[in-house]
């Protein structure tokens, strides 16, 4: 897509830490009450953990910010000990009637481990026992050295009851966001971080997330880890829906197919095609750890060094290679010469993984040849080209790596749902494709999306047990599922097979 780089800037996102009581939810009230752009927070109400504010900056603009509307720091350290960095800047909320306390100690210890900058806010101001050069003097004491105190750590009094200083406080977060240079690009696909996730029994699992760069548009998929979730609506934090949502946006996505964990990074792919194998990769331990093309991560690749007696041979030779590939595996020549096989074309092939050194018309000197057992890698001389076609076919199969594929079996319709305890459903359907059997695993569908998976755990047609019942019959099941299984949805029966 995009070659060149389209970078522009993007918003901050804000964790507010610090002591219990010392004011955060009045803080983050306070901002959302303020700054959320009016028409919009009139009548709708948050209802994910994270909020998105307009504030005017120094230049006089309108600036995006985000805050992350967790409780504590429990949702923060959850998603710092996954390695996922959600905030950009944390603001330490310290009471300037108690200075600090042990829990504003622990915040700045795990602000100072993320690695992320911070700003102080000196609360209450508005009370009589406020003492702001105390609360100064007590954070030096516990290593926060601000402003005129021995530091460069920037310090705002403010009441967040009141609503004194929080201007400021918002200037100088858009002023450590300048500092900070944060950018995203809106051309590639989304990345974020769940910083939510919950279980509805009736609308399935829905998750928060903040993307951090890229942009999300209905009709994606959205993998964390093996959790995938169709795009079909997203909402924005105040539960609007929105067709599409890009960096710093807190959105919420519902119809996962299992419950993503908090801190697990996201990104966007734009087919279930290759949503799926990526997750069937992830769950074989081919995990990709990056939003790299699915291209370069699914094909395995053969490097050949490739040598022959002379340059016509070669181009001919590269010619008939270039033929010789099948969907998951790809030849790459990644050096080719005229002249012997000598040592340096088995060092160069010892330099990377399954390298195979292949000649023709040539021979192969006998330092090559001891360097060649000496570090494994493959020589193969050849003197006709169709021989070393066919032999390069078969290296490709045998290095095919093997896939997990996931085949339907059969589909099936519930009718009607007969009871429900914990887990575990009666339902009655009818085979509509294929068979359903005893123990299948079942994915369970609603209008054509995956809501959830289960298991038949008992089967029974014409009111005996059936260790499987075909195409067209009427059936009685146990299902064993977290999600609630509804007359109308679909139960499609499959199986892994290694291909
Ligand atoms: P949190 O535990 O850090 O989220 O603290 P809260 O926001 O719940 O605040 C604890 C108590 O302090 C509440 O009763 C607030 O009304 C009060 N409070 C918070 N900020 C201020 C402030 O700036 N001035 C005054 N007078 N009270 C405040």
């Amino acid at each position: 897509m995009a070659e060149k780089t389209t970078l522009i800037e993007r918003p901050p996102v804000i964790a507010i830490m610090g002591h219990v009581d010392h004011g955060k939810s009045t803080l983050l009230d306070y901002i959302r009450k303020t700054n959320i752009v009016e028409g919009e927070a009139g009548g709708i109400t948050q209802r994910i953990s994270a909020y998105e504010v307009m504030h005017k900056g120094a230049d006089g603009k309108e600036h995006a910010i985000t805050f992350l509307d967790t409780p504590g720091h429990e949702a923060f350290t959850a998603i710092r000990s996954r390695g996922a960095k959600v905030a950009d800047i944390a603001i330490l909320v310290v009471s300037a009637e108690d200075g600090v306390k042990p829990q504003t100690i622990e915040a700045h210890k795990i602000i100072v481990a993320a690695g992320i900058p911070f700003i102080v806010a000196i609360n209450k101001i508005d009370k009589e026992g406020a003492d702001i050069d105390k609360t100064k003097v007590s954070l030096a004491e516990a290593g926060v050295y601000v402003e005129g105190f021995g530091g460069d750590i920037s310090f705002v009094p403010i009441s967040a009851k009141t609503g004194q200083g929080v201007s400021d406080l918002l200037d100088m977060v858009l002023l450590q966001a300048e500092l900070e240079a944060l950018q995203g690009d809106r051309s590639v696909p989304a990345e974020g971080i769940i910083i939510e996730a919950n279980l509805d029994k009736r609308k399935g699992i829905s998750a928060t997330i903040i993307i951090k760069n890229g942009t999300l548009k209905t009709g994606q998929f959205v993998l964390a880890d093996t959790a995938i979730v169709p795009v079909r609506m997203v909402e924005n934090f105040l539960g609007k829906p929105i067709k599409e949502a890009t960096f710093s946006n807190p959105i919420r996505l519902i119809g996962w197919s299992e419950l993503p964990k908090v801190g697990t990074s996201i990104f966007s792919v734009s087919s279930k095609k290759e949503a799926d194998q990526l997750i069937l990769d992830r769950k074989n331990g081919k995990a990709p750890l990056k939003n790299t093309p699915v291209k370069e991560t699914d094909e395995a690749v053969i490097p050949i060094v490739l040598k022959a007696n002379e340059a016509g041979g070669l181009e001919a030779l590269e010619h008939e290679i270039k033929k010789v590939k099948n969907d998951r595996v790809r030849i790459k020549i990644i050096s080719s010469g005229v002249g012997d096989i000598t040592e340096n074309d088995v060092k160069l092939a010892s330099g990377r993984e399954n390298t195979i050194v292949l000649g023709f018309n040539l021979k192969v000197d006998a330092q090559a040849k001891s360097l060649a057992e000496k570090t494994g890698v493959v020589i193969q001389t050849f003197d006709i080209i169709y021989k070393l076609s066919e032999w390069l076919e078969n290296a490709i199969n045998e290095r095919t790596p093997r896939m997990n594929v996931e085949e339907a079996t059969g589909t099936a319709k519930v009718i009607r749902l007969f009871s429900k305890t914990k887990d575990k459903q009666v339902l009655g359907g009818k085979v509509e494709k294929g068979v359903i059997m005893l123990n299948a695993e079942v994915k369970i569908l609603r209008r054509d999306f995956e809501v959830g998976r289960g298991r038949v755990r008992e089967l029974q047609h014409l009111k005996n047990k059936a260790t499987e019942v075909p195409e067209g019959k009427e059936f009685g099941a146990l299902v064993e599922s977290k999600i609630e299984i509804a007359p109308g949805d679909r139960l499609e029966a499959f199986n892994v097979v290694q291909k």
